[in-house]
């Protein structure tokens, strides 16, 4: 296994170097300093080859998403990203795959500020956990627990490309070749939406981000505050090349079900609402309002110009509960 133990030395001094960071990779555990004042915010996340991500896919995109989708997590509830430490199972040295890994974890790394500050390499099936931690001012955790109802229902972005993308990866959907690269591109490059997050922070009632589809993640919001909700399926937002890959009716499907596009699905109430374009508009995110919450504990309507549009069957939305 000495090859193995190269591996740490490979990714060590790389990318970002934070001021916090007493002790990087190198020795047995990281040690850092944490800013009074601050919450601690911390998630993990694994990608399993041929199960999350084709093993075939691209290194750099694969470690792209697994930074993006830890830092999506952090996003959802408001975290300012700090460090991220991984673990890494790899069943051969391959030099080119793990350069090329490298560059997809520091390319994120960098933009955001954050250091890798540690993992373990191991002799396995192609696998990796990524643990991120950041940082929440007291008070300031966006929950999903805290929904109200009346309060109005915003994603971020556009929603269904990810989707759409591993579709055309795996020869389900055909389209023209500039759809299809914004599509895969959106499948293997996801925007954890960080700025978003934190400019949430006083604005938004309650967050999640989208990595099973909107209405499975939009249900969760929903369950962790005991309301329901009502969506509006023609203010879903949709890239053109969806609509244009897809049609309008299979685009709206895929906005509502399809996963993996690490959005943010949030809401925000009345009083609250004026503030939202003021607290984006340092962001350059769109976010668009799709419908309300109710009352009515575990019940999700869907309407298409104010009538009721049915609940595609592959949802992922539990609608007992
Ligand atoms: P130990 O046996 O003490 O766990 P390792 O040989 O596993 O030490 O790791 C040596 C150093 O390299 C440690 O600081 C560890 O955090 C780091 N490291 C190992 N693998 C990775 C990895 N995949 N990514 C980042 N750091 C790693
Ligand atoms: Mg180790």
């Amino acid at each position: 296994m000495k090859e193995f133990d190269l591996i740490g030395r490979y990714f060590a001094g790389g990318g970002h170097q934070r001021k916090d960071v007493l002790v990087g990779i190198g020795d047995d555990c990281a040690v850092t300093t944490v800013a009074e004042n601050q919450h601690l915010a911390i998630t993990t996340d694994t990608l399993v080859g041929g199960i999350h991500f084709f093993e075939s896919a691209p290194a750099k995109s694969v470690a792209y998403k697994a930074v993006a989708v830890n830092l999506s997590d952090l996003a959802a509830m408001g975290a300012e990203p700090a460090w991220i430490s991984l673990s890494l199972s790899l069943p051969k040295i391959d030099e080119n795959w793990l350069a090329d890994f490298a560059e997809g974890l520091y390319e994120l790394t960098r933009y955001y500020s954050v250091q890798l500050i540690g993992g373990d390499t191991v002799h396995g099936p192609m696998a990796m956990t990524i643990t991120a931690q950041g940082f929440i001012p007291p008070e300031n955790a966006l929950k999903r627990s805290t929904a109200k109802p009346g309060d109005w229902i915003y994603v971020t972005g556009t929603l269904g490309d990810a989707g759409a993308g591993l579709g055309i990866l795996s020869g389900e959907i055909e389209t023209t070749a500039q759809n299809r690269d914004y599509l895969v591109n959106r499948h293997y490059f996801p925007t954890p939406r960080v700025a978003v997050g934190t400019a949430l922070r006083r604005t938004a009632s309650s967050c999640i981000d989208i990595s099973d589809g909107l209405l499975a993640d939009l249900g969760h919001i929903l369950k962790a505050s005991g309301c329901g909700a009502t969506v509006h399926v023609d203010r879903l937002p949709l890239s053109r090349q969806l609509t244009e890959c897809l049609g309008e009716g299979k685009a709206r499907e895929f906005a509502l079900t399809a996963g993996d596009d690490y959005e943010l699905a949030f809401t925000v109430n009345e009083e609250q609402r004026g503030h939202l374009e003021t607290s984006l508009s340092s962001t350059n995110v769109k976010a668009t309002c799709i419908g309300q919450i109710t009352g009515h504990s575990g019940k999700l309507e869907l309407k298409l110009e104010d009538a009721p549009y049915p609940m595609p069957s592959k949802s992922g939305f539990e609608h007992e509960f």
